[in-house]
This record gives structure tokens, sequence and C-alpha cells, in this order.
């Protein structure tokens, strides 16, 4: 039986191309800035998200850790949405290594925060605040439906950042569903944005990395950083021969995880007992509710693992359900049996 695993498009193995690239891929020491496939990646995003340079990195967390501590001296705060990823599920490293104080403003359930809220966060020179160093955003935004933030709204929130001389940093962990779903090429849509970082290890299928794109002064400071983090590498190369593959082959098929979330979510929202807020489904994740909030959700989760079927509980009634890669029209089919007949069975 095969395991449809649901629970993060993170769970996607190299492609076989991937293998054979970075078998075959030109290798040297990249801290000393001199593996030629490391270079080329970075060269490659810095052009494709229209920033002047690039900086690989082993994670997603390790990259917004590196732009926040490369943004904000200790003592500041930082700005962010109060489901965003680096406030909940990255270990408070901010604040731990950084010294950086997190500012959470309520996330509305399309990822977005209130301009105004935003604007009255900044705060003013007194000596009883911390001074604001940055403001953060989240693109596509994971827990909150996994939607995609709009060029619209990202350009009215750096116009508040640049009107407060404060830098605009996005989490584009998943940059690349957001683009396909907006049908925005990436450096459009945070064209006025200072500093992102996107994933290759979720939908683009790579097995290791992110990648931070900035202006060349922040990207030499974030290289510092990041070999203070213990996150300078040496032959990564071998990462980077994967993200490169990816970049050219992999983005498109973004798509076929949007359809399949949106069949998957139909799917979801028509059996008895289980909800989906469907208009909010735009990218490749799904969460779906309990009507009533009677089962016990942990239960729920073990025994559908029983019949093969991968996914989190993430709150109190709520599943998560991430298409990647790995999932296709037929495992979408045969969640749906498994899910229908259990929920009709109890
Ligand atoms: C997965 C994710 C990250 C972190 O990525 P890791 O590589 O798992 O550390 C950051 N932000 C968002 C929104 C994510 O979904």
């Amino acid at each position: 039986m095969k395991i449809i695993d649901l629970r993060s498009d993170t769970v996607t193995l190299p492609t076989d191309n991937m293998l054979r690239v970075m078998k075959n891929a030109h290798l040297g020491d990249d801290v000393f800035e001199e593996d030629p496939t490391v270079n080329k990646l970075e060269e490659k995003s810095a052009e494709i998200f229209g920033k002047e340079s690039a900086l690989i990195v082993p994670s997603g967390t390790m990259a917004n850790l590196i732009s926040v501590l490369a943004h904000c001296e200790r003592g500041t705060e930082v700005i962010l949405g109060d489901k965003a990823h680096t406030f909940l599920y990255e270990a408070g490293g901010i604040a731990a290594f950084g010294g950086v104080h997190p500012r959470t403003l309520p996330n509305a359930k399309n990822g977005t925060i209130n301009l105004d809220e935003i604007r009255s966060a900044i705060r003013s020179d007194n000596v009883h605040f911390p001074r604001t160093g940055l403001i953060s955003l989240e693109n596509t935004h994971n827990i909150c439906y996994g939607s995609p933030l709009s060029k619209e709204y990202i350009d009215s929130v750096a116009i508040v950042a640049k009107s407060n001389n404060l830098p605009l940093h996005i989490d584009g962990a998943r940059i690349f569903n957001a683009s396909i779903a907006l049908n925005l090429p990436v450096n459009t849509l945070i064209e006025n944005v200072d500093s992102i970082s996107f994933c290759l290890s979720k939908g683009l299928s790579c097995p290791i990395g992110s990648v931070i794109c900035g202006k060349s002064d922040f990207i030499s400071k974030t290289r510092r950083i990041r070999k203070g983090l213990g996150g300078g590498m040496r032959q990564a190369g071998i990462i980077a021969a994967p993200g490169l593959l990816a970049l050219d082959e992999m983005i498109v098929r973004i798509k076929e995880d949007h359809l399949n979330a949106k069949i998957l979510a139909e799917g979801i929202n028509s059996i008895k007992g289980l909800h989906v807020e469907l208009n909010l489904v735009k990218t490749n994740i799904v969460y779906f509710e309990l009507e009533d909030n009677l089962q016990e959700i942990d239960k729920v989760v073990v025994d559908l693992d029983k019949k093969g079927i991968k996914f989190f509980a993430i709150g109190l009634n709520r599943f998560r359900m991430v298409t990647n890669r790995g999932i296709d029209s037929f495992d979408i089919d045969r969640t749906l049996v498994e899910l229908s007949s259990y929920f009709e069975s109890i």
C-alpha cells in the first residue's frame, strides 16, 4: 500500500535528475566562495528575484533567522503576524540568538496584517520603547490557509516601511506557490521588498536548502552571520545543483499541487461533518475543520495513519493537508474515500 503523505511538501524526495546533477556537480569550498555551483545558484536566484545578491543556507528557519539578525540590532523589535512561522515555529530563534523582540499583530484569515495596525505598532522615539527594526510578512501564509499575499498588499506595506525607514522582509518559503496562484513573476511580486527567503526543499522538491536574496551589502552581512551560526558549508554545490535544476524544472509543476488541493478541498467539504473554507484554498495547503468538536482530533490522525493517509492536526479541531509532488490524482481519490468512510462510520 502506498503511503499518502500529506503532512507537508517538505516530504518530497529528490528526483532522479536531481540525484544525477548532485553526482556530477562542480564543487569547491563555498566558505571561500569557490564553489562554482553555489555561485551559479546564488546568481540565478538573485536574477529571478530581481535583487543584487543571494546566499544559500541550510534551511528556511536559518534563512529567516539570519535575515532578521542582519536587519535588526539586539533589543530592537520586529513587527510580524501572530501566526507567522518565524513567531510560532522557529524555536524562538530571533529572541534566543538575536535578542530581537517579536511584536506580533493579528493575522487575518488571508495572512495579511491590517495596515493601520502596522502603522500604529511602529515605535516612536521614547526611552521606554524598544526601537522598531523590521517588518516581516509571510507569502504564502502557511497557517493562514496557504494564502498568497497580493502585490498590492505587499506594496502597501512596503510604503509604510519605507516612510518609516524600516526594511521589509518576506518569509517566502512558498513564494513560488504565491507566484503561480497570482500569476505574477516573483521579481514583480516582491520588487518593493528589501529581502526574501525561499525554500528549495518544499514544493520544489530539493532535499535541502533555502536562499536569501537582497542588496549586496545586506547579503555580505548575512554571509558573516551564517558563518557565525555554523551554517557555512564547504562543498555545498551538492545542495546547489538540485536547486539550480529545480529553478528550471520544478516551478511550473506546482500548478498540479494547486489543482490537487482544490479537488481535495471540494471533496472534503462534501463529506458530512467536515468543513473547508473553500474560498481560501488558493495554493497547496488545505485546512479542514470538524463541524462539531466531539472528536479527539489526535485519534483521527492516528486512525487514518493506519489506512496509509498521513496529515497533521493543527489547532483545536483543525487538520492540515499539503499537496506535493509525491501526490497524484489517484492519491487524492483514495484520501477522499478513506476520509468519507471514516467520518461516516463514526
Ligand atoms: C517551512 C517553513 C519555513 C522553514 O523552513 P525549514 O526549512 O523547515 O526550516 C519558514 N517559513 C514558512 C512559512 C514555512 O512554511
